[in-house]
């Protein structure tokens, strides 16, 4: 396995739309690895490929809570999110069902630093293939239900600071061309 390098915005890898995944090879099984240990290392909950220059469609997702060893915890999950075996490799992940609204405070690897709140469906269904290539279909809430559309709009080319005011995603992109990015991160938050 290897470390990968994040790359943050304003990279225009990131505002590309990645393609389906046709077949789930050992290259694709190797990228998902790969993604999980940048991911873990980060630390953040969740990394889609394009965040590592790779235009395709897949995610990688551990929204577990952990104990202060840094053991994963079920305190604070939801019952769907429980139902869950963890970590997730999502490939050509879609939403198919949405319900109702959920405010998240959001972060995000590839904006290290900014947090703001994102309104997004509040239930989910997202069918995916895993790493072996079967179809898994995912009914969720709380932060994972967030974190999957969070990670699918990357695939999309779309980071959660343009889902803010217009205002707002203009006042943020123009102080990071700027500044550039803090030195420190923020571990409280939900990295995305
Ligand atoms: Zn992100």
């Amino acid at each position: 396995m290897a470390l990968l390098e994040v790359l943050t915005y304003p990279n225009p890898i990131l505002k590309r739309k990645s393609v389906k995944i046709e077949q789930v090879t050992p290259a694709i099984v190797k990228l998902a690895k790969d993604m999980l240990e940048t991911m873990y290392e980060a630390p953040g909950v969740g990394l889609a490929a394009p965040q590592v220059g790779e235009l395709v469609r897949m995610i990688v997702i551990d929204t577990r809570p952990t104990d202060d060893d840094g053991k994963p915890i079920t305190e604070g999950m939801t019952e769907l999110e429980q139902k869950v075996s963890y970590p997730l490799i999502l490939i050509n992940p879609e939403v198919t069902k949405k319900e109702g609204k959920i405010k998240w405070e959001e972060g995000c690897l590839s904006v290290p630093g900014y947090v703001d709140g994102v309104e997004r469906a509040k239930l989910i269904e997202c069918r995916a293939w895993n790493e072996k290539g079967e179809e898994v279909v995912i009914k969720t809430d709380g932060l994972l239900a967030v974190c999957i559309q969070h990670e699918i709009d990357h695939l999309d080319g779309k980071l959660f600071i343009e889902r803010l005011s217009t205002i707002k995603t203009a006042m943020i992109k123009n102080k990071i061309k700027k500044h550039g990015y803090p030195d420190k991160k923020d571990k409280n938050e939900d990295v995305l």
